[in-house]
């Protein structure tokens, strides 16, 4: 089994998951006493969230490409970057190292059940181009929530769930936001922020849930053991 990279920390909260969902799966499909050869570089999400709210896109991508290259020098075969978020700047991060980058839209878009889906995120995951057009390329409408839908969704992953905190009215509401983009025809919802599994689960929604973060480590478990 190839060793597999993870660009962490953002928040740590996810990555824990990351960790966890890899070896799981990896054990799904071994058995025994198998588990994930892999490489985390955590950086510090204080940084990304201030570059994030200044627009300093670039910048936060040479971090980000830099973690990638110290992955690859510490031998991971395969590379994640563990936050849908930061796939804006994810041809930085890909293009720093020479063994594959494993995108989590595509790893999210192959294990869908519709082609018009709901999707939550963190605002500049449901508003800007770079998830809808890569979504686009593989035949997928996205229903973002309206406002202020969006805002709630938004604040609960920077307020609470990137802060180790789980409630349940935001899990109501959440419930609510979905049931309105089912309402609207999403034919299924993507929980296309890493956290957002910490929160809500199948049983909150009427359609089939896909995670991204559970697509992405299957994706990479599958691409390690080929
Ligand atoms: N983990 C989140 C995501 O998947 C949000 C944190 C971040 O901004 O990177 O988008």
């Amino acid at each position: 089994m190839r060793t597999i990279g993870l660009i962490g920390g953002m928040s740590w909260e996810s990555s824990a998951e990351y960790y966890r969902l890899l070896n799981e799966e990896t054990r799904r499909r071994l058995g025994g006493h198998h588990c994930a050869p892999s490489v985390l570089v955590t950086v510090d999400f204080a940084e990304i969230e201030q570059a994030q709210r200044h627009g300093r896109w670039e910048e936060a991508g040479a971090q980000l490409a830099g973690a990638a290259r110290t992955l690859e020098g510490a031998g991971a075969e395969l590379v994640l970057l563990c936050t849908n978020t930061m796939h804006k700047v994810a041809d930085a991060v890909a293009g720093a190292v020479g063994v594959p980058f494993v995108h989590i839209v595509d790893a999210t878009a192959t294990r869908l059940p519709g082609r018009k889906v709901g999707l939550l995120g963190t605002r500049f995951t449901m508003e800007q181009d770079f998830y809808r057009d890569r979504m686009a390329a593989h035949g997928v409408e996205l229903v973002v929530p309206d406002e202020p839908d969006r805002t709630l969704v938004h604040d609960v992953i920077y307020d609470e769930l990137t802060r180790n905190t789980v409630s349940e009215p935001s899990r109501a509401a959440y419930r609510d936001v979905m049931a309105r983009l089912v309402a609207r025809g999403a034919e299924a919802v993507v929980l296309g922020c890493t956290e957002i599994t910490l929160l809500v689960d199948q049983t909150d929604c009427a359609v089939p849930l896909v995670d991204s973060t559970r697509s992405h480590v299957e994706e990479a478990v599958e691409l390690a053991l080929a």
